[in-house]
């Protein structure tokens, strides 16, 4: 998989990816992340990627050519056209699901905004998605990108050491992960529970399986609604107090 980040600001992407797992994958040449300093792409004589809004107000909003330029660049050099996603507050919201069926992709472009955002014509020109990190509003798209770029990469094959270690994790199965614990087996008076020390497989896949779902149900009970609960699952639930 390639990604491209169109972005004011370059450096502070190619840092965070640089990072950690994601970056160590990046080095491994697991992915392909570029990051694409949009003002390479402001041509006119005081090469600016901003201008005041048509209509009045106090912000900035960001010019359609650079973009349209840089794009129309990235898919020349590429030789198709990237899925193309603007990071934007309007978009819809970013679910582990999305995330997975973007992480399928050969090629995905994604346009960070900055200042008010992005003059429309542009987005309606060149924009196939636009993904939103959360209902609130940030000072710009760069953060909103690391965080789409890191979920999809961590979905890679070879990018964890095991497949496994997302497909147990919160959000994959539609339920929260379950509880988790380290050594020490007992800290400042709390133990971890005996199951999970037994080597008990059957038992300890079943503790976890159970754990989830009530982690789901303490959590984000909004979750259950989506889930094909067993009678038995439903049982488990009212037991420990949940009205389902
Ligand atoms: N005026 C815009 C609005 O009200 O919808 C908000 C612009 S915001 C200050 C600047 C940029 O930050 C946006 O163009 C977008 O790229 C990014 N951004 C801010 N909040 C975001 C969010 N929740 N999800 C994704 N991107 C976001």
């Amino acid at each position: 998989m390639r990604i491209d980040i169109i972005t004011l600001f370059p450096e502070m992407c190619d840092t965070v990816l640089n990072e950690s797992v994601i970056g160590r994958a990046r080095k491994k040449g697991v992915m392909e992340l570029n990051c694409h300093q949009l003002r390479d792409f402001a041509f006119d004589k005081h090469k600016r990627v901003d201008d005041t809004t048509y209509g009045g107000g106090m912000g900035m909003l960001m010019k359609a050519e650079p973009i349209a330029l840089c794009f129309e660049h990235l898919c020349e050099t590429l030789g198709k056209r990237p899925h193309f996603i603007y990071m934007s507050p309007k978009g819809r919201v970013l679910t582990q699901q999305r995330v997975r069926e973007l992480s399928a992709l050969d090629n995905i472009a994604i346009l960070c905004g900055h200042y008010e955002g992005v003059d429309q014509r542009v987005l309606d020109t060149f924009i196939d998605e636009e993904i939103s990190i959360g209902d609130y509003v940030l000072t710009g798209g760069e953060l909103p990108a690391l965080i789409l770029t890191d979920a999809v990469c961590r979905m890679l094959p070879g990018v964890l050491s095991e497949d496994v270690c997302f497909e147990e994790e919160s959000h994959y199965s539609g339920m929260l992960e379950y509880p988790q614990y380290t050594k020490p087996s007992e800290w400042r008076g709390m133990a971890v529970p005996e199951v999970l020390m037994s080597g008990h497989h059957a038992n300890i896949e079943k503790w976890r399986y159970e754990s989830s779902l009530l982690e789901t149900a303490r959590l984000r009970p909004d979750l259950l609604a989506d889930l094909t609960l067993s009678d038995k699952d439903r049982q488990l639930l009212r037991d420990n107090g949940f009205d389902v």
